[in-house]
């Protein structure tokens, strides 16, 4: 056994994201207490802050580079990944599990032939060994997996990990040139809403329901979400009547998502929304039916009605703020 760990890191727009430096975090951790050596990788073209991963734990870092990889690419990311892993031979490796790393992870683990825990919200040692916690069943219960092959591959869900204090130390950054790759599948275009923040990244999330009644609504949620800076996430009944779009849907066939404050707001709290959101640090939930699911999750509930009360938040908010 190598007793090596690599971090993939994942890069978009040529920044390396805030949950990669939650996993290099969380594997240096893991790394302290099992005495394995930590390494990290990232692909791209132009990354302009890999040496911020001193900051989280990493020293080492390799950047495989190619100007054809500025967007993310299955069949390249897969090649050059399981090559790497082999050359510096890592049998535990960690990556983020946002929607690039739910892609390539299982790429990377039959390519492997490994064993894989995705979607983690806890990582401890037992018995030398790592024991990660991971929600199934939509989020109802909570199950403790041991992976029994050699190499291991563990996805961390987003904002859960925290990146701890950072360092001020920079890491050593090995460039690897890149010359032959294969594009068989690749992103050719990245489209987001401008200046809106992406749901799976925000650490406040204001989101709404068919409670709203309608999409001429939800310039209620989107003020509210304005000025309390938050992004604006939907339940999949409003996605699916086309009130707003796929990429704001929380839960189970939308995205998971852990910010530090969720506000449902005419959702009514169905198992497949609170599999997306209940591991929000703090849910705040208005909804007029006082039986709605969503209140056993909840930390904070108003009863009422959504049209009365999110115009006096806005209101009280905008005051606290002059
Ligand atoms: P409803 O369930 O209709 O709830 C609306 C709520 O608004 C009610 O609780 C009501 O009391 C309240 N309300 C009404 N008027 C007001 C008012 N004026 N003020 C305050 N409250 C009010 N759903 C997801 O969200 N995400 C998913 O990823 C997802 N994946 C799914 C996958 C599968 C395989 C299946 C079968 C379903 C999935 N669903 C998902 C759908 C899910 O089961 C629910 O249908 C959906 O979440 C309901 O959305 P909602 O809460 O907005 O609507």
């Amino acid at each position: 056994m190598a007793n090596n760990i690599l971090v993939f890191l994942e890069q978009r727009n040529k920044q390396i994201k805030k949950s990669s430096f939650e996993a290099v975090k969380a594997a240096s951790d893991i790394a302290a207490k099992i005495g394995f050596e930590l390494f990290a990788v990232v692909i791209g073209d132009e990354i302009n802050n890999i040496e911020d991963v001193g900051n989280y734990g990493i020293l080492k870092v390799t950047h495989i580079k190619n100007s054809q990889l500025h967007n993310y690419s299955t069949s390249a990311y897969t090649d050059l990944l399981a090559s790497h892993i082999k050359d510096i031979d890592a049998d535990i490796i960690f990556l983020s599990n946002t929607s690039l790393g739910k892609d390539l992870a299982p790429h990377l683990c039959v390519r492997l032939d490994c064993g894989i825990s995705t979607d983690c919200i806890s990582l401890n040692i037992v018995n030398g060994e790592i024991i990660a916690q991971r929600p199934i069943y939509a989020g109802k219960a909570l199950i403790d997996v041991k992976i029994t092959s050699p190499k291991k591959i563990f996805t961390l869900r987003p904002n859960v990990f925290s990146t701890g204090v950072p360092s001020g130390t920079k890491s050593e950054v090995t460039i690897v040139n890149t010359e032959s790759i294969n594009l068989a599948s690749k992103v050719t275009e990245i489209k987001k809403s401008d200046g809106k923040i992406d749901v799976a990244e925000a650490d406040i999330i204001v989101a709404g329901g068919r409670g709203m009644k309608g999409p001429e609504h939800f310039n209620l949620i989107e003020e509210l979400a304005q000025v309390l800076g938050a992004a604006t996430g939907a339940s999949r009944a409003v996605v699916d009547a086309g009130w707003r779009p796929h990429g704001e849907q929380v839960g189970q066939t939308g995205k998971t998502v852990s910010p530090t404050l969720y506000l449902a707001l005419g959702i009514s709290g169905a198992i497949q929304h609170m599999a997306g959101m209940r591991s929000s640090k703090c849910i705040v939930a208005i909804n007029k039916d006082k039986e709605a699911p969503i209140f056993q999750v909840a930390d904070y509930g108003i009863i009422g009605d959504v049209f009365e009360i999110i115009p006096k938040l806005i209101e009280e908010i905008k005051k606290i703020k002059q």
